[in-house]
């Protein structure tokens, strides 16, 4: 079964970790918007240029590049395929923008999860995130650490702590959520496609049970 899924709620919640397993294991295409921005500063593409100072003050990026970003995203895509959106959409014109794309393809927007913990838990977390600046993958200091300090379990590439995840930074993108995303939470209770809940405040293989009940799947 193939589905169009939006991973909703505030950074660190865990968002990428869950969508990251559960593309692996329905074969579906993972596409965060954080990710792929990353990907064009490291290119230094235009966008990429242009992110780079919004992004490191937690910002987001203008509503306009991120549907470009997408849209030319998704034509790499396969048309049948799952896709797990993750960090986007983060705006209500996002999420209007997207339902344009989508419609293009003849898709739509079958499920949106939104993901829940308390900001202290959130700040816990990003705080002690490592990322790959090679392949994105994260690790935490404080539980689930990488084999070698500093070194990616998954490709050996050199592992940081993100600019944007200092604490000053991160009261900022905690504040954009609540004044920019968090509109989206009653947005997509008013839309056909259906919303749930699920806490993650709780250990993550939980949080992922919860997430596939959330979206009709038994264990895999
Ligand atoms: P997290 O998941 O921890 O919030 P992301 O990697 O999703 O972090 O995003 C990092 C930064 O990239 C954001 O703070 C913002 O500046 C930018 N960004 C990512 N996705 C979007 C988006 N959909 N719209 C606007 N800016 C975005
Ligand atoms: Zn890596």
């Amino acid at each position: 079964m193939s589905m169009v899924v939006i991973l909703l709620g505030p950074p660190g919640v865990g968002k990428g970790t869950q969508a990251v397993r559960l593309a692996d294991s329905m074969g579906g295409e993972h596409v965060s918007t954080g990710d792929l921005l990353r990907a064009a500063r490291r290119d230094g593409t235009e966008l990429g240029k242009k992110s780079k100072e919004l992004m490191d003050a937690g910002e987001l990026v203008p509503d306009d590049l991120i549907l470009d970003l997408v849209r030319d995203h998704l034509k790499g895509v396969a048309p049948e395929a799952s896709i797990l959106f993750d960090g986007f959409p983060r705006t209500t014109a996002q999420a209007d923008g997207l339902d344009r794309v989508l419609e293009e393809a003849g898709r739509r927007v079958d499920k949106v999860v939104l993901f829940e913990a308390p900001d202290e838990e959130l700040t816990k977390r990003l705080s002690g995130r490592r990322s790959c600046m090679e392949c994105a993958a994260v690790f935490n200091v404080s539980f689930k650490d990488s084999e070698v300090d500093g070194i990616c379990d998954r490709c050996g590439g050199p592992l940081i702590h993100r600019v944007d995840d200092e604490p000053e930074t991160v009261m900022r993108r905690l504040e954009v959520y609540q004044s920019q995303t968090a509109p989206l939470v009653s947005h997509y209770e008013n839309h056909d496609a259906k919303m749930a809940r699920v806490s993650a405040d709780q250990p993550a293989d939980d949080v992922y049970r919860a997430f596939r009940t959330a979206l009709g799947l038994d264990w895999a």
